[in-house]
């Protein structure tokens, strides 16, 4: 097991990273910027190493200050947590090529999931479901051959860049005659966003819900999962509230998915956690892509299987053999997650400043994942996260119940959240009978 942990991160999932290292008997040094001096994981980490100024470019994507930051220190590993560095193919090969151990998979394999071409072959092979498309890049040079794959799919069709990220390099098509401008406009977008034009096509999916797939994998033969997670309730691509397990998924089809799921990472040699993403509609799921980190919304994972997935990804990512098997996960109950982002409820604009007082919620089944105390000021270079409320209960109803109380009792003082949007979210009457689509929220905030 390793002996000292780099968190190559900052915020809440900086401190859950910390709390799991803590709990190993593992020793901690976090890295931050010039402000981010007084986060509270730096605090409570045995070292810490400022690796340059505020703006992430200069110190959380700094791959030379935080490899000198290794060495200074003598850690054996590094955690990326989400964002950041977190699925960079190139940083993970700069880890192993300098002698420490990246707490994700192989560079080869987070480079494969990053490319989603590539991903869907993979996908196709395992019997993985994918939605209906073009399976491969689209030739642009070559007109007829695209409007023929073009019918093939049938329309709307969503036009895709291999390399996309964060909901950015996509275009609906809704018929033939608009085809090859589309593509020529994304595939130029995609060059200029991600240094890579290709594009390849979808079926365009009118109304699914969002459902992923919880993973751990060894690398060494053992894979397994964790059940699933419906983040449908989205703006602007971006997830505002989560729960586990989907609901109103039929067993058998539900159970068929996490087969499949469990046989790609076995055949990829998947090591660590991850995220096979789905659409999900008319009772069938389509794999759309799969992040090869942990997620923000991991805790709602956690929750209903009781398994800490920090803990296991550091696990298989030591060299240890998956000591979970399949059936010792057992899931049971539900469990809700609300983000909480320092941002003007109604305009979405970011409200970083002086917390003046924090009181976080409490009770049976309410986890806070939060790096806020009184006194701290959210800078305006990061993400606006701040804290993720997380409720159990035995059943949807007890734990959405727990949401809205928990919702109420928390006081952030001196800067505006998101916290009546998510109130009003957890009382909506549709939400509540569960499984609205991706659409449903940004419907909603147009009324
Ligand atoms: P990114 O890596 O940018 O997040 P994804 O492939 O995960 O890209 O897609 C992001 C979002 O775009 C999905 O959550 C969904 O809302 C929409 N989307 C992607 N593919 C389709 C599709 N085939 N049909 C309908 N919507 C889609």
């Amino acid at each position: 097991m390793f002996e000292k942990i780099l968190i190559a991160n900052r915020g809440e999932i900086a401190l859950r990273i910390l709390r799991a290292c803590k709990e190993m008997g593992i020793k901690t040094v976090a890295v931050h910027s010039l402000v981010d001096h007084d986060l509270k994981h730096v605090r409570l980490a045995d070292e810490s190493v400022c690796i340059g100024p505020n703006p992430s470019a200069k110190s959380y994507l700094n791959v030379p200050a935080i490899i000198t930051a290794m060495e200074i220190t003598d850690a054996d590993a590094v955690h990326p947590g989400y964002g950041f560095l977190a699925e960079n193919a190139d940083f993970a090969e700069r880890v192993q090529k300098s002698g420490f151990t990246f707490i994700g998979p192989d560079p080869d394999v987070i480079r494969m999931m990053g490319d989603k071409v590539e991903a869907i072959k993979a996908m196709i092979k395992a019997g993985v479901p994918t939605v209906p498309g073009s399976n491969g890049a689209v030739p642009s040079d070559n007109p007829d051959v695209c409007m023929e794959i073009g019918r093939r799919i049938g329309y709307p069709i969503i036009i895709k860049a291999a390399s996309g990220g964060g909901g950015r390099g996509m275009r609906v098509v809704h018929d033939e005659a608009t085809l090859m401008n589309s593509i020529l406009i994304t595939q130029g977008e995609a060059k200029a966003a991600f240094g890579d034009d290709t594009v390849y096509m979808e079926k365009y999916l009118q109304n699914p819900r969002h459902v992923e797939v919880q993973i751990l994998s060894d690398g060494q033969g053992n894979a397994i999962h964790l059940g699933d997670r419906d983040c449908s309730l989205q703006r602007r691509h971006q997830k505002v509230l989560e729960e586990a397990p989907a609901p109103g998924i039929p067993q058998a089809v539900r159970e068929a998915t996490y087969a499949a799921c469990v046989k790609a990472c076995v055949e990829m040699g998947y090591k660590g956690a991850g995220t096979f993403e789905f659409l999900y509609e008319d009772g069938r799921f389509y794999f759309i892509e799969m992040n090869t980190r942990i997620q923000v919304e991991h805790p709602v994972s956690e929750m209903i299987t009781g398994i800490d997935l920090i803990k296991e990804q550091i696990r298989v990512c030591a060299g240890e053999k998956l000591s979970i098997k399949q059936s010792d996960v057992i899931i049971r109950g539900h469990a809700f997650e609300c983000r909480i982002n320092a941002e003007d409820p109604k305009t979405f604009l970011p409200c970083p400043g002086l917390v003046k007082g924090f009181h976080a919620p409490g009770g049976l089944g309410v986890r806070v994942d939060s790096h806020l105390y009184s006194g701290y000021t959210v800078p305006p270079n990061y993400d606006s996260m701040i804290a993720k409320i997380i409720t159990f209960g035995d059943t949807r109803e007890i734990a959405l119940s727990r949401m809205r109380q928990a919702l109420d009792e928390t006081i952030v003082d001196g800067i505006r959240t998101n916290i009546p949007l998510q109130q009003m979210l957890v009382r909506d009457e549709e939400f509540r009978k569960g499984g609205v689509n991706i659409h449903y929220l940004e419907k909603k905030l147009a009324l």
